[in-house]
């Protein structure tokens, strides 16, 4: 079985009737990259840099980062990876650099996009050892949690300051790197519109997209019953983010959890998603459903799934679509 499903590393995740999907891989520390490689990743969707700083227990400095960067960029030779700048704060507590224990609401308060926006000298320190790697590779940067346009111009104003520092010593980093949001706050999907003219591609970041809106704290067990990927409001605002990305031509990742789930793989991509990005291991399952099914049959279930009303119904419904593939 296992055999089988890695035979497939040398074929692309295509659908019967030609739709390529990417399918990466999500990594949280630079070891992982022999395990991406091995079950045949187009690429990294999401490397959570925060573990870098985490494992070390302080913050890295920018010769250890870049080092950690450039291995995995190198590694990946030209396939794309995708590094999120730090994401601390909320479920992700760094104990001396970030305390977030006097929070009233981690989830809601100090951490990602925020954190780095009010600590700029540690943003900076990240981005400079990102640009300095990023000739080595190819490598997109995305941005966590961002939840308004501001934040984002403020996100992008720094990187552009790193790069004319940068250029003004001289130092080399890829003009044509890629940057992008994550969008796993409510207010991003409704507003993918507005952030699309300014990014290159989004990434949905589901395990946070479903607790805000929802809210239910993804690491509760006592309202771990309600947290529901299929519910209609998320499915929504996924479908919300896709059509205002492709409007303006710029892909959608997803790299929650949900994307590595086989029994959302024909809605999401009926939705319209062109990237996965998963923990290696799922891949050539996910990889061989794609391969099982046309992009028209996929769009069809998904055109009937936001037609329902319920998620009991939709969650039947998918169910049964996979039994009939087999
Ligand atoms: C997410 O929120 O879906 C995500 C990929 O980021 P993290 O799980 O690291 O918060
Ligand atoms: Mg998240």
């Amino acid at each position: 079985y296992t055999v089988d499903l890695l035979s497939l590393n040398e074929l692309p995740a295509e659908t019967k009737d030609g739709k390529r999907i990417f399918l990466k891989a999500n990594i949280e520390v630079p070891d992982e990259i022999d395990s991406v490689i091995a079950h045949g990743a187009d690429g990294v969707g999401l490397f959570r840099t925060e573990f870098l700083f985490m494992f070390s227990g302080r913050l890295p400095d920018e010769d250890k980062q870049y080092a950690a960067y450039r291995r995995v960029l190198e590694s990946m030779k030209n396939k794309n990876v995708i590094i999120r700048t730090l994401d601390l704060g909320g479920d992700k507590v760094l104990a001396g650099v970030i305390d977030n224990l006097d929070e009233h609401n981690p989830i809601l308060g100090w951490r990602a996009i925020r954190f780095c926006l009010s600590n700029v000298d540690i943003f900076k320190t990240q981005l400079r050892a990102l640009l300095r790697a990023s000739v080595y590779g190819n490598l997109s940067i995305m941005f966590p949690l961002v939840s308004s346009q501001q934040e984002l111009l403020d996100a992008l104003s720094i990187l552009d300051d790193v790069k004319a520092e940068l250029d003004a010593k001289s130092i080399p980093y890829d003009k044509n790197l890629r940057v992008g949001v994550m969008i796993e706050v409510p207010a991003a999907a409704l507003t993918a519109d507005i952030l699309a003219q300014k990014v290159d591609f989004f990434s949905i970041g589901t395990n946070d997209l479903i607790q805000y809106t929802l809210a239910i704290d993804r690491g509760n067990e006592k309202v771990a019953y309600l947290y529901q990927p299929f519910n209609m409001g998320v499915l929504r605002l996924i479908r919300m983010t896709v059509e205002h990305a492709h409007r303006v031509g710029i892909p959608v990742s997803m790299c929650g959890e949900m994307a590595g789930d086989p029994l959302a793989t024909l809605l999401l991509l009926g939705l319209g998603l062109d990237e996965l990005s998963m923990s290696p291991a799922s891949i050539p399952e996910i990889k061989k459903l794609i391969r099982s099914v046309s992009l028209n049959e996929c769009e069809e279930l998904a055109g009937t799934v936001l037609s329902m009303t319920n998620t009991g119904d939709v969650l039947r419904f998918v169910e049964k679509k996979m039994k009939e593939l087999g």
